[in-house]
């Protein structure tokens, strides 16, 4: 495996932990992702920088079955609201060399892919 897509394994493994959602099963979900991103790397080298964030919205994609949504938004964008409604966070851009969870609801950066908090 490649060391791109080693880093980005670890990036989303953070993320991933940084949610609780560091088990068995959703890490199986994330090394399958990865392993079917090899051949791209491999078709494509120059993409390599933009392995992350392929490989960030394929997880986002897979656990949507498995988990739900992920990640979820953590910004509370009106203070008045008592249960603000859930909704997760998109990587930005689609395709590019240094991606961030972004917040469309509210247009916020939250945190680059890989250092996502709690
Ligand atoms: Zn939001």
């Amino acid at each position: 495996m490649t060391d791109v897509l080693l880093e980005a394994r670890a990036r989303v493994l953070h993320d991933l932990a940084a949610r609780g959602l560091d088990t068995a099963d959703v890490v199986s979900v994330v090394d399958e992702v990865v392993t079917a991103r090899q051949w791209w790397v491999d078709e494509w080298p120059d993409g390599a920088a933009f392995i992350t964030c392929l490989v960030a919205q394929d997880v986002q994609e897979a656990l949507l079955d498995q988990v739900g949504p992920w990640p979820l938004c953590p910004v509370v964008h009106d203070p008045e609201e008592d249960e603000p409604s859930p909704h997760e966070l998109r990587v930005a851009p689609d395709l590019g060399e240094d991606p961030h969870w972004v917040c469309e609801e509210g247009g916020v950066v939250v945190a680059p892919v890989g250092a996502l908090h709690r």
